[in-house]
């Protein structure tokens, strides 16, 4: 409860026209603890500089809720330029979409805008031998984002697509059975965005208990689980799960955001698990970087006390 709270405060505060504007100016120094840069450029070395420590990345373009079709078909261009430019310094590209930007409930034609410029982001990874993951956001979005997963899949396969489930919806455990026929590569993910009682759960001890039930289930289906989560206490019942089940390591890797938990990164790395990295870059990072800050007050004093050094 006092983590909703302490959400939804920061949340509030964060989406005021004065203060995002104070903040691009302000805050960029801070961004860049989470944020791997603007440009193609600053990315691609990110995740150079992670390889070198055996760890992946997973980039992501940032832009939400882009208004105009024609904006969100250029950013779904801008997307497939940056999978081109992974492909040419040879990283096998692994990015992440979120289907708003790219045009998701936007008729164009007759079909959904969303759905026609993710196709063409994903033949492009598919021609690299890449990965396109589907971001899950607000609750609103899961029904349509669900469904144009499983067409994405039928078209592509599923080694080239996946998506996202949130433990804090009370849907996402009956969302992950009623995926299972497409063995689908998940991210499990607790959730980000401010959602009412309605529809998750208030008490993180049940988004955490819930996160454990849909990591175990997945995985003990057979299918490839991205445990997508800082919570060593999480990560290390997985550990212990997938050693009491005889599950190897090549089912399901970790993952975790840039700039958050670097040690345990690099630690869970060289103990031999696989280890993924979110690299958010672009120009439009305030909402991400609002997101983080809202997960924990530890990264609110991290903000304050960067800003009072001027
Ligand atoms: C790879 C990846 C992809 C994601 N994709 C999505 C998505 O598509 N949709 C979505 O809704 N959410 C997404 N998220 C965000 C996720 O839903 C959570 O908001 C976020 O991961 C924090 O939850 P946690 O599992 O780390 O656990 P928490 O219980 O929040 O945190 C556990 C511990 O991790 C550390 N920690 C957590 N967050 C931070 C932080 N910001 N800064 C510093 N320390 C921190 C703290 O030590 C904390 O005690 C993603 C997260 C990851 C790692």
């Amino acid at each position: 409860m006092i983590d909703q709270l302490y959400r939804k405060a920061v949340l509030t505060v964060a989406e005021r026209p004065q203060v995002e504007q104070l903040a691009r100016q302000k805050m960029w120094n801070l961004a860049e603890r989470f944020v791997a840069g603007e440009s193609i450029e600053s990315a691609i070395q990110a995740v150079q500089a992670l390889e070198r420590d055996g760890i992946a990345g997973n980039l992501d373009l940032l832009g939400e809720f882009i208004d105009s079709p024609a904006k969100c078909t250029e950013f779904a261009d801008d997307v497939i330029k940056l999978i081109e430019a992974a492909h040419a310094a040879g990283i096998k590209p692994y990015v992440s979409i979120k289907l708003s930007s790219v045009g998701q409930g936007k008729d164009e034609n007759g079909e959904d805008l969303g759905l026609t410029n993710a196709r063409r982001i994903i033949a492009k990874a598919k021609e690299y031998g890449g990965f396109i993951c589907l971001d899950m956001e607000d609750h609103t979005r899961v029904d349509v984002t669900l469904e144009q997963f499983r067409t994405l899949v039928g078209e592509f396969g599923a080694e080239h697509v996946g998506t996202v489930l949130q433990s804090y919806l009370y849907r996402s455990l009956g969302d992950r059975a009623s995926l299972d026929d497409l063995r689908p590569n998940i991210r499990m993910v607790k959730g980000a965005y401010l959602e009412p009682a309605t529809v998750a759960y208030p008490d993180k001890a049940d988004v955490d208990q819930n996160y454990r039930r849909l990591v175990f289930q997945h995985l003990k289906a057979g299918n490839y689980t991205n445990v997508a989560t800082h919570d060593e206490r999480i990560i290390d019942d997985v550990k212990r799960f997938v050693l009491a089940h005889g599950i190897g390591k090549d089912a399901f890797e970790f993952q975790m955001l840039y700039g958050i938990r670097r040690d345990l990164q690099k630690q869970l790395a060289a103990e031999g698990y696989r280890v993924r990295v979110y690299l958010p870059y672009g120009r439009d990072w305030y909402a991400y970087f609002s997101r983080r800050i809202a997960e924990t007050p530890r990264n609110a004093a991290f903000v304050v006390q960067g800003m009072l050094k001027g």
